[in-house]
């Protein structure tokens, strides 16, 4: 692939890196949607991922298999009911860097980061406090804060809530050190996320727990934005547990089937948690005793027996990551988001800043951008852009997201979104 000082702003240019793109006809098994007599320039994957063609049939089937079989689906259907979240957890655990056993795709996320919090958290008198960033996404904030009031603690007092101490937002290794250094003795759990959803930071996943384990903390990673993105090691990163949505970079449908992960030293532990009885040992399930037998490893967290109709479009959707690969996705990723950032600060530095950290290896498919004119300027920009087919969104107070997904973007959409970029400014100067 070309390197940096060689991308250049040049549609020929843009469409030549496209064709010898290897991943690019993983763009034809999406469905972009149309604006006008073409596709929509569609970067907002990190927020709701397009739709793979093959789900419609895979839910055609699903339907097909219920009508033609009844309850006999749970065993045979196409792809039986009863063994289910087994079709997708191998590919699962291969996208976030897990052995199988660490991974189960269930419920929601903010419902799945409660279940393993109830493992997880366990406070006592002296302590019960959990940390988290100062700008965590709502749901992370309420959860950390009502998991503390459940436990009859106060959240002015127990939640400690990690500053950014980097110009642009985002945060450095060396304060969550600070701060653990500071708080640790107090702190029983470390609740950060995988990447930042505002700022587009990665963690270091690995290094963030090493400090945590170091002070005695237990470690969860919401990895909603990190999930499909970067390349993630879950397992090697040596954290307690992690969850992640399928709706973003997993193109699994609004609402999806979340994942989520508990590290394999727990995998035989008999940890309290809230149960159910699809989290029974598969083995015993159906003997209907009165005592709960977890089963081993993730699936041990299962309350119900699964939606399949929820699950078939992440079957899909699973499928294709293991044909391309998550490694050869996050190369073609860094690149990408490479040439975009090139353009933005190359063509329109003036107009926009990239608040997303400069290092390859800092940053997933997002940038975030601030209009430099201000936040009316911003919103004036981002109506235009949506009534040009180019679509980000808007996270208040003023940060505009693009995230060019390399499953199904391409080197020319982000030249598009330069170039209407430039064609507002051209207005609005
Ligand atoms: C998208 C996202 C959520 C959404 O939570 P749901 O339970 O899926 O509605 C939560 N946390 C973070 C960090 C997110 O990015």
């Amino acid at each position: 692939m070309a390197a940096v000082d060689a991308f250049r702003a040049d549609a020929d240019w843009a469409r030549a890196l496209d064709a010898a793109d290897p991943l690019h006809a993983f763009r034809d098994e999406f469905l972009i949607p149309p604006h006008g007599d073409g596709a929509q320039t569609y970067l907002v994957g990190n927020s709701l991922g397009l739709q793979p063609r093959g789900v419609r049939q895979a839910l055609l089937d699903e339907l097909d298999d219920w009508a033609r079989l009844g309850v006999e689906g749970h065993l045979h259907a196409r792809h039986p009911w009863l063994p289910y979240h087994r079709e997708v957890r191998a590919a699962l655990a291969e996208v976030v860097g897990a052995d199988p056993i660490e991974v189960v795709a269930m419920n929601s996320l903010t419902a799945n980061l409660h279940l393993l919090m109830a493992s997880f958290y366990r406070p006592t008198a002296e302590r019960h406090a959990i940390l988290i960033e100062r700008h965590a996404f709502p749901s992370d904030r309420d959860l950390a804060a009502s998991q503390i009031r459940f436990h009859g603690h106060d959240p002015a007092e127990a939640l400690i809530e990690l500053d950014a101490d980097e110009p642009n937002g985002t945060l450095s290794v060396a304060a969550i050190e600070r701060t653990l250094a500071e708080h640790g003795r107090r702190t029983t759990l470390v609740l950060l996320p995988g990447v930042q959803y505002l700022t587009g930071q990665v963690f270091d996943l690995a290094e963030i727990t090493r400090l945590a384990h170091a002070q005695g903390c237990v470690v969860g990673f919401d990895c909603a934005h990190a999930a499909g993105n970067v390349d993630l090691h879950l397992h090697d990163s040596d954290c307690d547990f992690a969850a992640w949505c399928s709706y973003k970079y997993l193109n699994s449908g609004p609402g999806a089937v979340a994942g989520a992960f508990v590290h394999a030293r727990h995998a035989h532990a008999k940890l309290p948690r809230f149960e159910g009885w699809w989290g029974r040992n598969a083995a015993t399930r159906f003997e209907m005793r009165p005592e709960f037998d977890p089963a081993p490893g993730a699936e041990g967290w299962q309350l119900s027996n699964p939606p399949i109709l929820a699950l078939a479009p992440l079957r899909v959707s699973l499928e294709i990551f293991q044909r391309a690969g998550m490694q050869r996705l996050r190369e073609k990723s860094v690149h990408l988001t490479g040439y975009l950032a090139w353009l933005i600060e190359t063509q329109l530095p003036d107009t926009l800043e990239i608040l997303t950290p400069r290092e390859p290896d800092r940053r997933g498919a997002q940038l975030s951008l601030r209009v430099r004119a201000g936040r009316a300027a911003g919103q004036s920009l981002f109506d235009y852009m949506t009534a040009h087919g180019v679509l980000g969104d808007w996270r208040e107070p003023d940060v505009m997201r693009i995230a060019p997904a390399p499953l199904y973007n391409s080197y020319a959409d982000c030249l598009r979104y330069a170039e209407a970029a430039r064609a507002w400014r051209a207005r609005h100067a």
